[in-house]
């Protein structure tokens, strides 16, 4: 199976990215910050204190987690039956994901989930730690890099300009902390990663990139 491995800070545009390059190469897209995000939104809604590790991590046991693009293109996220998709994104679950991602049993548990989707399909992993922990043995490895301002920007347009930006940079700049910062598992440009800087690029040029090299390297072994 080819694994495709795409790993960065926050609001770099990693999943817009991932979720393109999956659809033309015809690959699984894996986005396994949803899944700390599951373990977030399962926190709130079963009222689990967030600092009770053992609770927290009892959240992991026997979790089924589903995504992939329905027939109309839309990427959609399960948990059992349940549809997910559109509880995964507001703050406190990006905050409390975060959190939980710090926890070393959080991590072992949600391995397993995650490798698990590349067993039997090509996948295109986008995260934290993809190249470097998940799939250290993926045979492509991107690290997607962008400015801080360039980022907040994003981020700022894709709430519709409707939360105040120096929020928007503060939010950002705690969640690159913590997720760079934590013993285990750091964000870390993976060994063998190639770096792209996306601050003056469009979308449709890093997705082109990282066709053009996947493919090319394809059609090498192929000769
Ligand atoms: O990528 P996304 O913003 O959805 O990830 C949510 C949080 O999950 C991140 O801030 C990070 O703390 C955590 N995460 C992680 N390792 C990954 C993916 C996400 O620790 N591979």
């Amino acid at each position: 199976m080819i694994i495709v491995t795409l790993d960065g800070p926050s609001a770099v545009g990693k999943s817009t990215i991932a979720k393109l390059i999956a659809q033309k190469l015809n690959f699984r897209y894996l986005d396994t910050g949803a899944i700390y995000r599951i373990v977030a939104l399962l926190v709130k809604e079963r009222e689990i204190n967030i600092e009770n590790r053992a609770e927290v991590s009892n959240v992991c046991k026997n979790l089924k987690i589903s995504m992939d693009f329905d027939k109309n293109g839309e990427f959609k996220i399960f948990v059992g039956f349940r549809d997910v998709t559109n509880l995964l994104r507001d703050e406190v679950i990006s905050k409390n994901a975060s959190i939980v991602s710090e926890y070393f049993e959080i991590r072992k548990n949600l391995l397993g989930i995650q490798r698990h989707f590349a067993l039997e399909n090509d996948i295109v992993a986008e995260g934290r730690d993809t190249g470097s922990v998940v799939f250290p043995y993926a045979k492509y490895k991107f690290y997607l890099d962008a400015d801080l301002e360039t980022r907040t920007l994003r981020r700022y347009k894709q709430s519709g300009e409707t939360i105040d930006i120096s929020e928007i940079r503060n939010q950002i700049l705690e969640r690159d902390k913590r997720d760079s910062e934590r013993k285990i598992s750091p964000l870390i440009i993976p060994e063998g990663a190639i770096i792209i800087d996306s601050s003056c690029k469009t979308i449709d040029e890093v997705v082109k990139q990282i066709i053009d090299i996947v493919q090319l390297e394809d059609k090498k072994e192929t000769q």
